[in-house]
Order: structure tokens, then C-alpha cells, then sequence
């Protein structure tokens, strides 16, 4: 089924897996952890996958996390039924279990037997240093042996602006939302709220969308538009007019400053970035208990 009559293209879905983390960075954009709960069991992820598979459109499926090698059996299934729809699919971890090239290949042996296409590596000051540039490289040479396209994940670090011992050359920059808002912003120089009038994610292009453990269908952490386990994927898309959204239609109209204007909710007169405001002014809605059936799920929020 082809859905975009919206205007909503939607090309790829990325799956969740867990909020569970076997690290806890300040640059997170929720607030993962070894104890954050959320988990997708295999009957959520098969359902995610069937799901994604009646939209034309979708042509891709990524799992992340959290830390998706954490839950091998279930990420090995998952892969395995998304290649069985069709789907190119894609992985991003910190590599956590990549201790040498040669254990490396083992972990991904059986991914690229099942045609993973694509390792997104998380590696940066913010990982760990030394341990998790050492483990990157480790997944990296075994990635490329075994014909898997391999990328590295990275960002400045906030302080100096400049990329560590584990940013590389190419490092991007930290988004202020979920931990990262709360640990890291007031160590960025602070812009004005007025200034900040366009979301990153450019809706009303909604190309991909996250699915969490919950059903929460994602358009950014934290903003849902729909949940599968009450209404098909395609549903949600074809139903979905990013204008009328009360996230998504002010962030499309002005960005974050118009969030703050058109939900009446009052803004800090600076912010380290457009997604630092949008995630102050979704948490000031929250805490009046507003829009809860849109601000989701917790864990983006770290409560
Ligand atoms: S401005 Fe808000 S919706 Fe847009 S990318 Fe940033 S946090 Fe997400």
C-alpha cells in the first residue's frame, strides 16, 4: 500500500529494540542505561517488521537501541524477518562486544550471513575514550572483512567544540534533547529563543520514524504520532497530517520559537540549540500534564 498522499514519504523505519544501555552517555538523546526499561520481546518486533512491510515506501529497517547487541537472539530474529520482507537493514551500536577483531567477526558473522548491510559504530569522547576507539576499530576491521558496510557515529565534544581521542575528523555536533539537554547544554554558548526556527528532523518530510518496545511510533524521541498496537503503521502514516499535529505543525511553522508561541508555554531567553528549546518547552508541557498522549514515552524524558 502506498500511503504518501500526505505528503509523507516514509522510507525507513528504525526499531528500538531496548532502552537498555550497557553505558549511560551524557550526549544521549533519551536517557538509556544498564536500567532503563523498554525491551521489544520477538513478537513486537515481528510485528513492527509486518507492519512496515504494507508500506510501498519502506524500503529499509534499522535497529538501535540503547545497545541492540544486548539482546542478540531477538536482534539475530528480527534481522532474519526483516530480510525475509525484503528490507535493507542497518544496525547502530557501540560495539561494547567487540574486544578484538577476531571475537568481533563472531558477533557479526551470522548478521552478514543474514545480509546486514550496514554497522552505524557509535565511537566518541562521550563513549569511553581509549576502550570504546579500540572496540570501534576492532567491529571496523571485522565489519569490512566480512563485506558489511561499516560508518562511525561521532560527536565534538560540547566543551571544546573540538572532536576527542574518539570523534573523527567529520564529528558532528551534539543535539541538545533527552540526556544530552539535561547534562551537556549549559556548557554550550546559548543562542536566542527567537532565533531558533526550524526542527533538524525539517518536517513535514518525515522520511523514517522510530518504533519503541511500547508501540510508540516516533517522529522525534519523544513526540509520538500513533501507537501500532491501536492502529496499523499504515494507518498512522496515511492518517497523518503533519500541519495538524500539535508538535510537528508548529515546529513546521517557525521550529521551537513557534512551539513555545503557539502552546502558550514560556521560553528561557537562551538555548544551546533548536532541539535544547523544543525539549525545555515539551518537558514544561509535560509537567502541566498537556499533550501526555503525545509526549512519549517516558523514557525520553528520563522520568
Ligand atoms: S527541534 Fe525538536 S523535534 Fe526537531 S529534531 Fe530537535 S528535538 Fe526533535
Amino acid at each position: 500500500m502506498r500511503v504518501s498522499g500526505n505528503g509523507v514519504d516514509l522510507e525507513s523505519v528504525h526499531l528500538l529494540l531496548t532502552y537498555k544501555c550497557d553505558g549511560e552517555c551524557d550526549h544521549c538523546f533519551v536517557w538509556s542505561g544498564p536500567q532503563a526499561p523498554g525491551t521489544m520481546s520477538t513478537h513486537h518486533v515481528a510485528e513492527a517488521i509486518e507492519q512496515a512491510s504494507e508500506i510501498d515506501t519502506v524500503n529499509s529497517v534499522y535497529f538501535e537501541g540503547g545497545e541492540p547487541f544486548l539482546f542478540y537472539p531477538i536482534l539475530l530474529k528480527g534481522v532474519e524477518l526483516a530480510r525475509q520482507h525484503g528490507f535493507e537493514v542497518g544496525i547502530v551500536s557501540n560495539a561494547y562486544w567487540a574486544e578484538t577483531s577476531d571475537d568481533a567477526e563472531l558477533w557479526l558473522r551470522p548478521l552478514a550471513d543474514l545480509g546486514v548491510s550496514d554497522l552505524s559504530l557509535s565511537s566518541d569522547d562521550y563513549h569511553g575514550e581509549e576502550e570504546s576507539v579500540r572496540r570501534v576499530a576492532a567491529a571496523t576491521t571485522a565489519a569490512k572483512r566480512l563485506g558489511i558496510d561499516v560508518g562511525v557515529l561521532s560527536v565534538k565534544r560540547v566543551e571544546s567544540c573540538e572532536g576527542g581521542e574518539g570523534a573523527s575528523d567529520d564529528a558532528g555536533e551534539v543535539f541538545f534533547r533527552g540526556r544530552a539537554a539535561a547534562k551537556l547544554a549549559d556548557k554550550a554558548p546559548p543562542r536566542q529563543s527567537s532565533s531558533l526556527t526550524s526542527c533538524p528532523e525539517e518536517p513535514p518530510n518525515i522520511a523514517r520514524v522510530h518504533v519503541d518496545a511500547y508501540g510508540n511510533v516516533l517522529f522525534c524521541q519523544g513526540i509520538s504520532i500513533g501507537n501500532l498496537r491501536k492502529a496499523p503503521l499504515k494507518t498512522i502514516i496515511s492518517s497523518l497530517s503533519p500541519e495538524k499535529h500539535p508538535l510537528i505543525g508548529p515546529l513546521i511553522r517557525g521550529g521551537p520559537a513557534a512551539l513555545s508561541e503557539e502552546l502558550s508555554v514560556r521560553a528561557e531567553s537562551g538555548y544551546a540549540d533548536a532541539c535544547h528549546m523544543c525539549y525545555d518547552i515539551r518537558s514544561k508541557l509535560r509537567a502541566e500534564g498537556r499533550l501526555r498522549d503525545v509526549l512519549l514515552p517516558d523514557q525520553a524524558y528520563g522520568d
